[in-house]
């Protein structure tokens, strides 16, 4: 029997949403570690705005089940604290994974200690899942600024606060504010679970500058005083998937336009935007040329690790496209009809051979819309 496709049988990820929409997290009205990762969509929270804008969630609930998962198995294998509550009067969050060290660990009930306690103090760990196309990105640079301040206000709040004294968790309250030596990140890569860890020394200068980025967003008298903290859908993916992304941006002037159009009030924006424009050509020719000139010295070199990289290479096998006169052979042998429809490439050439013109005819497509910018030497 033959397995068909079916369209009744409903689908899971409607299930999935509906559950993800009343997890508390996203019932969660007050500022979360997790939402500072922009300026004014943090602002958008605080003031309470409703969300203008709905996104595919399904990568985000995958990475919330592969977290629930490995978190889970850290607590019961490893004994780290999980999904711990902090808060203070304008943040709150929940740790990842907190790893006590032997002295702390002696405070908490036996059943809550680590089986191996923190070598070098209390961690703190942010476990992040990434998809296989962030994954150099994620080895090369680490976490980024947004992933670094988040883990920070976390780190903060168990520096000033401790955990939050709540239902479950008063045994962890009653340590009070807890000495984090050290700061963890796991990235898992989602589609093949390669695993990549940094770990380094707390560094207070790192949780000041994040509790001051929160208190600047608090101090905003609107959202829309807030700074766009990236260049828009379109071009970047934070805000594609952003819901108050129209609430930021607006609609474009006209559709299917680019909606950056809004950041240009007058001519002194223009005059910039063609600065920029300049700048950011000069950047790519100088940039192309760089990697064209590396590629050819390379290209002799066997692979292997050369400094902070790895060099491998692929491809350099044979090539297989259809072979039309071995086609027809067997379009013949199998009685099939040659399909013989006109070749407009072949057709043009023919005629521009033969000193014909070619005839055209108007479609409801137009070209596309080019720049063209030049020194003005007015
Ligand atoms: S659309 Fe982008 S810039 Fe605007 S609030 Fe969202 S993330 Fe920030």
């Amino acid at each position: 029997m033959t397995a068909q496709p079916v369209e009744t049988a409903p689908s899971l990820w409607t299930a999935a949403h509906d559950v993800d929409a009343r997890r508390p997290r996203s019932l969660q009205t007050q500022l979360g570690a997790s939402d500072t990762v922009c300026e004014r969509r943090a602002a958008y929270i605080l003031a309470g705005t409703t969300p203008t804008d709905q996104s595919d969630k399904r990568a985000a609930i995958l990475g919330t089940y592969i977290h629930e998962g490995l978190l889970g198995a850290a607590r019961t294998e490893y004994g780290w604290l999980v999904e711990a509550a902090v808060a203070n009067e304008s943040i709150r969050g929940h740790v990842d994974a907190v790893q006590l060290d032997e002295a702390t660990a002696a405070r908490v009930p036996a059943r809550h200690r680590p089986l191996v306690p923190a070598e070098h103090g209390v961690t703190v760990e942010d476990v992040k899942t990434k998809s296989t196309w962030l994954w150099d990105k994620v080895r090369r640079y680490g976490p980024t600024q947004a992933e670094l301040r988040q883990v920070y206000l976390y780190a903060d709040l168990l520096r000033t606060v401790g955990f939050e004294d709540r239902r479950g968790q008063r045994y962890l309250a009653k340590l009070g504010p807890l000495e984090v030596a050290r700061i963890r990140f796991r990235f898992v890569n989602r589609d093949n679970g390669e695993e990549h860890i940094e770990e380094f020394p707390f560094d207070p200068n790192e949780a000041t500058r994040a509790r001051w980025w929160v208190q600047r967003v608090r101090e905003l008298n609107t959202p829309e005083e807030g700074r766009r903290d990236f260049d828009g859908p379109g071009l970047d993916a934070i805000c594609d998937y952003c819901p108050f992304m129209t609430a930021c941006w607006g609609l474009p002037e006209r559709p299917g336009g680019p909606v950056q159009t809004v950041l240009i009030h007058d001519d002194a924006d223009r005059a910039q935007a063609l600065e920029d424009y300049v700048r950011g050509h000069e950047l790519e020719t100088e940039g192309k040329r760089l990697k064209k000139l590396a590629r050819a010295k390379i290209d002799a070199s066997p692979a292997g690790v050369y400094g902070a990289n790895e060099l491998a290479w692929t491809g350099g096998n044979p090539k297989y496209v259809p072979d039309v006169e071995a086609m027809v052979d067997l379009h013949e042998i199998a009685r099939i009809v040659v399909p013989m429809l006109p070749d407009e490439k072949r057709m043009v050439s023919n005629l521009k051979a033969a000193g014909l013109a070619v005839p055209e005819k108007k479609t409801s497509q137009t070209t596309p819309k080019t720049i063209n910018v030049k020194p003005y030497k007015g």
